[in-house]
Formats: structure tokens, C-alpha cells, sequence
């Protein structure tokens, strides 16, 4: 494994639109990224191991709820110094976006908008320190883009929540201290709950053989009678546009991620390019390797703008569904695209854990398809163009 000296690029000079703050929380991300994860990830996706170890560190740089108030645990932090907060992270590995996504945009988000002061006061402190790791239960076995066919149920007895039923593909799942889930009731009414892992009724279990997302741990919710005490409704959340709102903030972070990816994925190319000789000449003088690189820059130099802009429209509270949909899309084609080119100029060594691409391009599958596959997001932008769901 090489020594991490990552710079991005930065062909449009965006660096001048960023405030002082939104540069000094992209770069010391940046630094604990090249201190903390870069020197073991690679072995940790090798083994499929989770790199526990690193929560500690994560909530030293405020990953866990950066853009709630200082009251609850968070930094207050702006949707730019949040968004290029996730693009470092990512550039590290997803499992490391993901640790701190799930917990922000998923958990604590969902604490913090829908729950009430007690919830709030007994869950975000230890999950902002990450003495206590959340999940987020949407998908389930047999209902995935489909969220609102789901069979998970919930019934209200005198003193307590039943629930029956189970949550699949689950980050976090086996070591999650507390999981938001979500549960239709009568007449299909959904709600979300506070789940604590001590809950009588309540198990969890691993998936193993992953091969993508390989350092980060995914598993099931599983909920036989499961007693929720009445406390731990999420009181203020009343339907699926309420569920929807969180997943968007996951989402617009992700989209972050694939940014950190490419980038990734282009400074590796570009160098080893230079180094890298054959025919008498390094590579990077053939017009085709050339052309490989400039394409790679212009998409990574039109996503930076379109997801600076995005941030700000988050900033401004004014970002449809469509447009995060936009970008959650366009930027992951756009990384598997980079990263494809990248893997390429690397010729064979592209395959190995020499270089950071392969598990990138491994990591980059589940992004395609999780918080809304390519399909659905376009079906979401085909919506708003059209005015005619297609999603019914
Ligand atoms: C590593 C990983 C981590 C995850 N973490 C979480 C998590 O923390 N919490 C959580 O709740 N979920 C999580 N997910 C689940 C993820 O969100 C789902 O996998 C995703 O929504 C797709 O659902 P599915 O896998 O059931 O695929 P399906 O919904 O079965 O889709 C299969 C294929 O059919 C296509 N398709 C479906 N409907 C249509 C349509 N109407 N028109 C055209 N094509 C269609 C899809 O686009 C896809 O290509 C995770 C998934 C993975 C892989």
C-alpha cells in the first residue's frame, strides 16, 4: 500500500467559493483520514473485518451529528461543510462514510426531528460520542425499493409496542445499540420506534460474505413479539414523506461520497500514469490515456459544482426530493465511470490492494443500489419532468 498524499483536484478553483470554516473542515477531515484510515483499510476490507476502532476517532472530529445543534452533540455544521465532510470520508473508505452517515443523517436526524425532549436527551449525546451506535430498519427480506409494501407491523397494547417482523440489509445491524425501525399498524398507518438492542423480543444477525462494503458490518433486525415501551415512539412522525425526509439527508451525503471516490480514483491514475512506462515512454504521454484523464476530470469538475450548488440549496432549506435524487444518481454513475477508467490506466495492478481503485469500484456497487437504485431515482426525476408517477 502506497502512502496516502491525496490532493484533489480543483480545475474550476471551488476552493474560492468555499468559507474559511468549510476549508478547514474538508482538510482536517482530510489529515485524520490519511493518519487513521488510509494505513489500515485496505487489510480491513481484505479480511471483511469492521474497523471498530475508529468510532472513537470519528466522534473526535464531530462525524456523529456535524450538522445538529451543540445542544444535542452536534457541530452546527453547514450542508457544504457537511457534504465535503462525507466526500473525505468516502475517499477513505464507505465504511467509514457510512459509520458517520447512518448515525447523523439516519439516527440521530430521526431522533432529532420526530422525537421527543426525553428521547432526545437519553439517545443523541452517547450516539454523537459513539458510545452508543445506531441502525437505521427501512428495507425488509422481500420489500427493498418498495418501502411501503412493508410486512414489519406494530400493534398498541395498554403499556407497551408489539412488533412482529424483520429489517434486511441493515448497516450496523450486529453491533447497533439502538435501532430506528419502521412498522405499519392499523389501517397501514406507519411509525417509527426506538428500538434498544436489551429489548425483549429483539435479535439481530450478521450477513456475511459481502463482497463489496466488506469493512462495514450489515445484518438483519429481527422483531418476534418484541415489547417497545410506549416512550420510544418517534411521537412526531406520522408518514412515509416523514421517513423519506431522512433518507434524502443520507442521500445528499452519499452523493457527497462518490465525489471523495472519484477523486480518489483520478490522483491515483493521474500519477501512476506519469510513472509508469511503456513503448520507451511513460503512459501518461499517449493521446488515449490522455483522454481517459480529461474525461475523468470534467465529470469530477461537474459534479464538485453541482453538489457545491445542492449544499446550498440545503443550506437554504429549499432542496426538492428530485433534485437530491439528481444528484444521488448522476454522481455515483459519475464515480463508477472514473473509477472504471482509473482501474483501467492501472493496468493489471488495477486488480490489486497495491492501489485504493478495486475496493472503491467494489464499494462503489452497493452505493448504485442502496438508498434508491438507479431505477428508482429516475423514476423520481421522471415524475417530477412528467407530472405521472411511475412508481405506483
Ligand atoms: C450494503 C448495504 C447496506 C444497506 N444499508 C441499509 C440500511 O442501513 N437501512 C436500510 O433500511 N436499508 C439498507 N440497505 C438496503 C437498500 O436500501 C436496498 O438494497 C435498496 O433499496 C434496493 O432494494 P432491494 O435490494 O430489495 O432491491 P429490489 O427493490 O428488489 O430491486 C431489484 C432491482 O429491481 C429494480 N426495480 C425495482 N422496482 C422497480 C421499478 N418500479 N421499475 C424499474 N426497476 C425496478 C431495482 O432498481 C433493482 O435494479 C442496504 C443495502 C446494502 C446492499
Amino acid at each position: 500500500m502506497q502512502k496516502d498524499n491525496f490532493k484533489s483536484p480543483d480545475f474550476y478553483e471551488l476552493d474560492k467559493l468555499l468559507t474559511t470554516e468549510q476549508i478547514l473542515v474538508r482538510n482536517s477531515v482530510r489529515d485524520w483520514v490519511k493518519e487513521n484510515v488510509s494505513p489500515i483499510i485496505e487489510n480491513y476490507f481484505l479480511i471483511g473485518k469492521f474497523p471498530k476502532k475508529l468510532i472513537k476517532g470519528l466522534s473526535e472530529i464531530g462525524a456523529f451529528g456535524a450538522i445538529l445543534p451543540q445542544k444535542w452533540g452536534g457541530s452546527e455544521l453547514d450542508f457544504v461543510s457537511y457534504g465535503l465532510m462525507m466526500q473525505e470520508l468516502e475517499r477513505g473508505d464507505s465504511s467509514i462514510r457510512v459509520l458517520s452517515s447512518i448515525q447523523t443523517s439516519l439516527v440521530m436526524n430521526s431522533i432529532y426531528k420526530y422525537g421527543s425532549e426525553k428521547q432526545k436527551k437519553k439517545y443523541l449525546i452517547p450516539l454523537s460520542k459513539g458510545e452508543s451506535i445506531g441502525s437505521f430498519g427501512m428495507t425488509e427480506p422481500n420489500h427493498g425499493s418498495d418501502p411501503k409494501s412493508m410486512n414489519t407491523r406494530f400493534e398498541e397494547k395498554e403499556d407497551f409496542f408489539l412488533i412482529n417482523g424483520s429489517k434486511m440489509w441493515i448497516g450496523h445491524a450486529p453491533i447497533c445499540d439502538v435501532a430506528i425501525v419502521w412498522a405499519k399498524g392499523k389501517e397501514d398507518k406507519l411509525a417509527g420506534f426506538i428500538v434498544d438492542r436489551n429489548t425483549k423480543g429483539f435479535s439481530t444477525q450478521e450477513i456475511k460474505n459481502k463482497l463489496s462494503y466488506r469493512s462495514s458490518l450489515t445484518g438483519e433486525l429481527v422483531f418476534h413479539n418484541a415489547k417497545v415501551p410506549k416512550e420510544n415512539l418517534l411521537h412526531v412522525c406520522e408518514s412515509f414523506k416523514d421517513l423519506y425526509e431522512c433518507l434524502n439527508l443520507a442521500r445528499y451525503a452519499v452523493s457527497w461520497g462518490a465525489l471523495g471516490i472519484s477523486m480518489e480514483c483520478y490522483f491515483v491514475a493521474l500519477n501512476y500514469s506519469k510513472e509508469r512506462k511503456q513503448f520507451g515512454k511513460s503512459i501518461s504521454s499517449y493521446q488515449l490515456i490522455q483522454k481517459k484523464l480529461s474525461d475523468m476530470l470534467t465529470e469530477i469538475t461537474k459534479a464538485q459544482i453541482f453538489v457545491w450548488r445542492l449544499g446550498k440549496l440545503m443550506d437554504e432549506n429549499r432542496a426538492s426530493y428530485a433534485q437530491i435524487s439528481m444528484a444521488k444518481l448522476t454522481n455515483i454513475k459519475m464515480a463508477c465511470a472514473v473509477a472504471r477508467n482509473s482501474r483501467s490506466i492501472l493496468g493489471g495492478m488495477g486488480i490489486t490492494n497495491e492501489y485504493p481503485v478495486m475496493r472503491h469500484l467494489m464499494n462503489l456497487e452497493t452505493l448504485v443500489s442502496y438508498l434508491g437504485t438507479e431505477e428508482i431515482h429516475t423514476l423520481i426525476l421522471g415524475r417530477e419532468i412528467t407530472g405521472n408517477s411511475a412508481l405506483i
